[in-house]
This record gives C-alpha cells, structure tokens and sequence, in this order.
C-alpha cells in the first residue's frame, strides 16, 4: 500500500472510490471532515440549536457523538446524548451502559427515555403477541422509537436531533422502501427532515460517509463495541440488500455514493410535490395523516393483545 496520501506517514486504509491512502490520524481527521461538509451543505445546525445526539449505545451513534462534540468543542454544553431503553432484558444495559460512559466521557449531559415510561409497556411486554402481527419486529419497535427520541429531544430542550444514519443504511432504507412500495415514506429520508408541526428537525449528519468506515473511525476512536445482538432483530430483506449493494460496490468502486446522490435527487423532488396536510391525532395531539396516528394505533393493539394474554378470560365473557 502507498503511503498517507496527505502525510506520508504509515498506510491504513485506502478509499476505493477516491484513491486516497490514508494513516490513522488522517482517517480520523477525514470523517470529521466529511462529516462538517455534510453538516454545512444542508445547514443541519443553526449558530443557537441545542443538538440532541440520539445515542442508542452502538458504534455509529458513540462515533457520532464523539465527532459532534469535536467539530463543536466550543458549544459542548449545547450538545446532549438521547437514549431510549426499549426494555429488552439482556440487550439494551449493556448499550446504555457504554452510552452512559461514553458521554460521561466527553462531558455531555444523557437523557434517557424508556417505553415502559412512555408507553406503558417494554419491548419484550409489546413483542409478546409477535404472532398475531404483520409488521416486523423492527418496523414496529421503530415507530415507538422515533416518537421516544423525540419526546427525549424535547425533554432536552432541543431544536435538532441527530441520529447516525450512515450512508449504506440510507441507500439501503431508500431501496427497501422502494421494493415495499412504501414510496410515501420517502420524506422521511430527507436529510435534514424539517415538519413544520414539530419543533425538533432531524438530521443526519453520517449520510455521506461508508459503514465500513464508521466502523473503523469507531475502532481508532476506542468506542465500545457490543458483545450482543436485540434477540428481534430480524433483517431478512435489508440484509440481501446489503450484501447486492456490497457486491456491487467491490465491482464498481464508488456506487453506493452515486446511488446517495440519485436518492436524494429522487427525495428532493418527492418532498417538493408531496407535501401533505396533517390533521392532529384524537389521541396525542400529534400530527398525523388521518386523525389517529402509528404510535397510538399501535399502543392501543399491543393494549389489547398484551391484555388479552395476561386476563384471557376477560375475553369472550368467560
Ligand atoms: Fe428495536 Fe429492531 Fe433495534 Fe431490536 S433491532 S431494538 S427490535 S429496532
Ligand atoms: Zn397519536
């Protein structure tokens, strides 16, 4: 391997698609880098926004934190770490554990919300009825995690949320929407989602940077790693994505970042033409498309199901 592109100090890693070399310092410095651009092209933070990082306790979202908090030493005290305890026993301690050191760490303020406090139930509670269910695990665990972040983002006080979406999850997200023909959730991927009836806007700060170098900047940083997996975590499609994406990058060098570029092209568009009223759901006051929206639909059918199997004979009158 050549030496540092940029130093000539001693090789590490080079990027396919660039063919740039770099050592472990200009690695590093490269992601804070990249990650700045990204935050500036899109004008994701404001000179008076309060950044709630949302810290799940994984390596993206510890590296995420990490870089803000270097990119933005000056306004340390405006940057705060979310986290949210599903309340999956086994799983989620360990990962709030390395938060919570993480952000202790870095001198960063944590602010953690968990389903059982909000939502009157835990994962493990709500996954109980799995069978009777058409979403999976996660597309159902999600939706109750989007609306914790932000109930933490505003506990926080904060303007803006960021989650550590890098750039294979964002193609692979954009792709499986596409193949579930959820074309309408595409707004969702803006990279800088703004809903004018919400106060918090979210950004992505990790979208034009590989995993695969997430990860690495994750090992040269010293983050954590986790020892193990959410026992529902069930990637079936994503994983096949990710794998045909993978090939195709290993053959043609550079084409996940075109496929970035496109889908946001194709995002871009759609959120133009494509925005719609809301009407406040009859159950939280939140926006919602039809007056009731996915997390109280949701709660009320794990209220029920969970009900059922713990009193099954308060159904059927028996
Ligand atoms: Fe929720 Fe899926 Fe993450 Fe487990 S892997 S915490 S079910 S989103
Ligand atoms: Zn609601």
């Amino acid at each position: 391997m050549p030496a540092c592109t940029r130093c000539g100090g001693k090789p590490l890693y080079t990027r396919r698609y660039s063919g740039e070399t770099l050592c472990a310092e200009c690695f590093r410095d490269s992601i804070a880098e990249k990650t700045k651009r990204t935050v500036s092209k899109y004008r994701m933070f404001g000179p008076h926004d309060r950044i709630a990082v949302a810290v799940s306790g994984g390596k993206d979202s510890l590296s995420l934190l990490k870089v803000l908090c270097q990119l933005y030493l000056p306004r340390r005290n405006e940057i705060v770490a979310i986290s949210v305890d599903e309340g999956v026993a086994g799983y989620r301690d360990e990962a709030l554990a390395h938060a919570r050191a993480v952000a202790e760490n870095l001198d960063v303020e944590q602010v953690v919300v968990s389903y059982k406090d909000l939502f009157g139930f835990s994962l493990d509670d709500a996954l109980d009825w799995k069978d009777e269910r058409s979403v999976s695990s996660c597309s159902f665990c999600g939706v109750f995690r989007r609306r914790a972040i932000d109930d933490a983002a505003v506990r926080a006080k904060a303007t803006v949320v960021a989650t550590a979406h890098n750039l294979d999850d964002y193609v692979q997200t954009f792709m499986m929407n596409l193949m579930h023909g959820d074309v309408n959730r595409l707004g969702w991927l803006d990279p800088a989602y703004a809903d004018d009836t919400f106060p918090v806007r979210r950004v992505k700060p990790f979208i034009e940077i590989y995993e695969e170098e997430v990860a690495l900047y994750a090992f040269l940083a010293g983050v954590p790693f986790q020892s193990v997996s959410c026992p529902y975590m069930h990637e079936g499609l994503r994983s096949e994505v990710r794998d045909y994406l993978n090939m195709m990058e290993a053959n043609h060098p550079g084409i996940k970042n075109v496929l970035l570029r496109s889908s946001l092209d194709v995002i871009s568009r759609f959120a133009r033409s494509s925005q719609k009223e809301s009407v406040p759901c009859g159950g939280c006051g939140r926006p919602s498309s039809n007056g009731l929206c996915n997390v109280c639909r949701m709660k009320a059918e794990v209220e029920e199901h969970v009900n059922i199997q713990r009193n099954p004979r308060s159904v059927g009158g028996g």
